[in-house]
């Protein structure tokens, strides 16, 4: 229990994995948060102690909070999720337990969106290896650089067109591009043509960008059918995770020129990312920086601390992807 001027006398807050410096500070100054231990072999004497008295667990992506994890935590009735993606909870346990789940939608879709777009013209147009080839002396040495490909007016495929998708489709209707999507349904009120199957859907683009959940649901989504199926000539973006792409999948069609290029800021096992990508010039890796500007990551953490507050004074979540369910 905790006497923190924010955190009620019947709640208590824990950490869960790292976050935002300043986010992390504050939980602990202003919620008293406890921290979950980073040491496996800590966390079960700190369970043992602590976890019957959690209630509110903040935690980020790249953490999240798995069925175990909640078991050891009986008392708990809602994680606080910093970020939109929310697949590393186990929002099935939570649903079948009574604990609310929030995240972060909205606030950091622009970011997201600009990324994309800033990936696809970034490979097509080759920006990072031209402007390594000006930092190592080759325009005098070897002339004019090689020319790339077009942006503007291509045809581009979205899986996922929720609400980055459809950020990133609108940007590039504003670039003269072709729209088309693939969710698990059509949507009514969609002004661009949907497509029954990634496989399908990547066959009719010049650039497929996975913008989906991430998830069981999705995991390698985009697999070597869908590689292929875009072809020699055409480009991967992912800025959605890396689960959603079969990354071996991936690495064989770049590495062997099936593929024209890709732009990643996700990947399977972050912050690992496959040698083989590392000298090629048609790929642009991206340090999962999505949504990491000032503006974006401060909004993201207001609405996490407003979310908390909802929680701890109400018993409710602002912004829900499971509503709470359990009196605390
Ligand atoms: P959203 O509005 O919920 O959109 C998710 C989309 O995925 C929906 O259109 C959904 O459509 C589709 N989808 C879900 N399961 C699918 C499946 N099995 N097959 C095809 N489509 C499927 O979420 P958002 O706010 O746009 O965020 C999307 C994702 O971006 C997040 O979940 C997160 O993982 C990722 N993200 C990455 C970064 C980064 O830094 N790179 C930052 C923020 C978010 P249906 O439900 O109709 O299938």
């Amino acid at each position: 229990m905790t006497t923190s001027l924010r955190t009620p006398p019947n709640h208590t807050v824990l950490q869960v994995g790292p976050l935002k410096p300043s986010l992390e500070r504050t939980l602990s100054e202003n919620y008293g948060a406890l921290v979950l231990p980073d040491e496996a072999s800590e966390r079960g004497a700190f369970l043992s102690t602590h976890g019957p008295e959690v209630t509110a667990v903040v935690t980020s992506g790249r953490s999240g909070v798995d069925a175990d994890l909640m078991r050891a935590l009986p008392h708990l009735g809602a994680v606080v999720n910093f970020g939109v993606g929310y697949d590393t909870t186990d929002v099935d346990a939570a649903a079948e337990r009574g604990v609310g789940v929030s995240n972060t939608p909205d606030v950091l879709t622009d970011c997201v969106a600009d990324t994309a777009v800033g990936l696809m013209i970034d490979v097509m147009r080759q920006f990072s290896a031209a402007d390594r080839y000006v930092r190592a002396g080759r325009w005098p040495a070897d002339g004019n650089y090689p020319l790339t490909h077009q942006v503007s007016n291509r045809r581009v495929g979205i899986i996922g067109l929720g609400r980055i998708g459809s950020a990133i489709a609108k940007r590039l209707t504003a670039f003269g591009c072709t729209i088309s999507y693939h969710n698990r349904s059509q949507k009514a009120d969609s002004p661009y043509a949907y497509v029954d199957s990634p496989a399908a859907l990547a066959r009719g683009v010049d650039v497929l960008v996975v913008a989906a959940a991430g998830g069981d649901g999705t995991r390698r989504l985009v697999d070597a059918e869908v590689i292929d199926a875009l072809g020699s000539s055409g480009y991967l973006i992912n800025i959605a995770r890396g689960s959603v792409v079969d990354e071996a999948a991936l690495v064989d069609a770049l590495t062997n020129g099936r593929l024209a290029g890709a732009g990643l800021d996700v990947f399977t096992d972050e912050p690992n990312v496959p040698e083989e990508l590392l000298a090629l010039d048609n790929v642009v890796l991206l340090p999962h920086v999505g949504s990491g500007t000032v503006e974006t990551r401060a909004a993201m953490e207001q609405l996490t601390l407003d979310n908390l507050d909802e929680f701890l004074r109400n018993g409710r979540l602002l912004t829900p992807v499971v509503e709470p369910a359990m009196a605390v």
